[in-house]
């Protein structure tokens, strides 16, 4: 059934992409309430009310669960027993399932390649001796990085030509949390493909993004990516697979290492809108924002069709100061987020400069 307008979304998670969420509703005539345990959020900022608690607090769910028409959230750590708790009340979108298979590197891998989506080759870690075996298979090199809760290259370590040993400790300074080791991909370029599915089970997938990362941050998204059609093609079809076998509605973002001859290695899935895909506020129509809000409202998608080419170009700390030349631009679109305090590391907004008409 279609969201009506006036209807209240409920979001959890209270940061930039909730607060861009929020605009998305508003401008489709809803309501959005936010669940954050920080007052003051950016989402809180632009929404029509907070609640603040923590995201597994039982009468905070009570409560967003009374208040919402439907929920959903912005990042991928929400805890799955939160989602399955509140999706016995109201929809929840997208799936709890999503969550579980996003939050947990190993399942997410095992899933990808289970459905005929290749990834980087992988070994779960639980100790030294496990990683020195491991290791030796990937000829001395990998990437090991916690199961859980990494983000922007948090919790990743990157071995390189060391099949010898000499790995004790290793696992007790990652946390002595479950690792995962990845073989080390020499990948060309890293790409990103944004795409939504209705709650219809029809799909609009944006065009592949090229990611810039810098110490573990993502800092440029430019579109079209440097990549032929073939894989462009082949990337919104792994897409399409991946949202088909979730049972997926709204917004997903994919990441993957595009290699010399083409080919592709899924490296993650975050259920949910993506920092890759703020560009098409600016060169789409309908941006990844308002694709989420129709998906989860059962409103038809729009169309994901990109008329501009362009660069996104985030906003870290004290890029803001910036700001006043951006805006002396023409052709430049800016979205800040409403934080009060700029630190290192912080995303702080973004922009995205529109290149030139497709
Ligand atoms: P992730 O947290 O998985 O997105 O990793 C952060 C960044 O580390 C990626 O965007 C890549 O630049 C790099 N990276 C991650 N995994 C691998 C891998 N298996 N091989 C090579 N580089 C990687």
């Amino acid at each position: 059934m279609n969201l009506a307008p006036g209807s209240t979304i409920g979001i959890i998670g209270g940061g930039q992409l909730g607060r861009m969420l929020a605009m998305a509703a508003a401008r489709l005539g809803y309501r959005a309430v936010v669940l954050e345990p920080e007052a003051d959020c950016p989402a809180a900022q632009v929404a029509n009310r907070q609640i603040v608690a923590a995201y597994d607090d039982q009468a905070a769910l009570a409560e967003l669960a009374s208040a919402s028409a439907v929920v959903t959230y912005e990042f991928e750590n929400v805890p799955v027993a939160a989602a399955q708790t509140l999706a016995a009340r109201i929809p929840v979108y997208p799936p709890a399932r999503a969550l579980e298979v996003a939050q947990d590197r190993v399942t997410e891998k095992s899933f990808l390649n289970g459905i005929g989506i290749p990834t980087a080759e992988f070994c779960p870690i639980d100790n030294d001796d496990q990683l020195t075996v491991a290791l030796k298979k990937f000829n001395g090199s990998g990437v090991l990085k916690t199961r859980r809760l990494g983000y922007d290259g948090k919790g990743q370590r990157v071995f390189r030509n060391m099949e010898t040993g000499g790995f004790a400790g290793t696992c007790e300074a990652m946390g002595n949390v479950p690792l995962i080791l990845e073989s080390l991909v020499a990948f060309e370029r890293e790409i990103s493909v944004i795409a939504a599915r209705g709650r219809d089970g029809s799909i609009a997938a944006y065009d592949p993004a090229e990611n810039v990362h810098r110490e573990g941050i993502l800092r440029t998204s430019t579109v079209p990516a440097g990549i032929g059609q073939q894989t462009a093609l082949a990337a919104k079809e792994a897409v399409a697979k991946i949202l088909s076998a979730l049972a997926y509605v709204g917004v997903i973002g994919v990441e993957f290492f595009v290699l010399a001859d083409g080919s592709l290695l899924a490296n993650e899935l975050a259920p949910r809108v993506h920092n890759s895909g703020h560009w098409t506020e600016a060169a789409c129509t309908v941006s990844q924002f308002e694709q989420h809000i129709r998906a989860v409202a059962g409103l038809p998608l729009g169309s994901a069709a990109r008329h501009f080419d362009c660069v996104m170009e985030n906003l870290i700390g004290d890029d803001m100061l910036k700001v006043p030349a951006l805006l002396a631009e023409s052709d430049l679109m800016l979205h800040l987020y409403g934080k009060a305090e700029s630190r290192p590391g912080r995303k702080m907004g973004h922009f995205t400069r529109v290149l030139r008409r497709s």
